[in-house]
């Protein structure tokens, strides 16, 4: 078994960014490094599919995180199709990690995967720095 690593707190800064608010790195961050957790209350699919919203994050086939709360900020976390962190489930937990070096200042994003995205930011279009050119041709 992995023993529990110690977490260093990430610097990060809420900020505005092309999709709203975002979530920046407010130091260098490592390729590899757990930014944050993605936290809130644990429920159930049913129940997920019964409250809805857009901080809804599946875990598996039987449970999702309910991250609207105001200590989650991971909630502020944009989609992008090209980004620069991954999030990965332990048990019922969910950490964001950098899977490229990010610089200072960046807005940090994941892939908010296929359903999420179908359902979610198709309608309006993907506002993502890579698809924000692609658009307005
Ligand atoms: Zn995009």
């Amino acid at each position: 078994m992995a023993k529990k690593k110690e977490m260093k707190d990430v610097k990060l800064k809420v900020k505005r960014s092309s999709a709203g608010l975002g979530l920046f790195a407010d130091e260098p961050i490592r390729k590899g490094t757990m930014v944050i957790e993605y936290v809130g209350e644990i429920i159930t699919n049913a129940e997920a599919d019964r409250r809805g919203g857009k901080y809804l994050f599946n875990i598996d086939s039987k449970w999702t995180v309910d991250g609207k709360g105001r200590d989650n900020i991971a909630r502020y976390i944009n989609h992008s199709c090209n980004p620069n962190c991954e999030s990965s489930t332990k048990g019922k937990r969910i950490f964001i990690h950098a899977t490229r070096d990010i610089a200072s200042g960046e807005e940090l994003c994941y892939d908010y995967g296929e359903e999420y995205f179908d359902e979610l930011i198709k309608p309006h279009g993907c506002r993502c720095a890579g698809c924000r050119g692609k658009k307005k041709k």
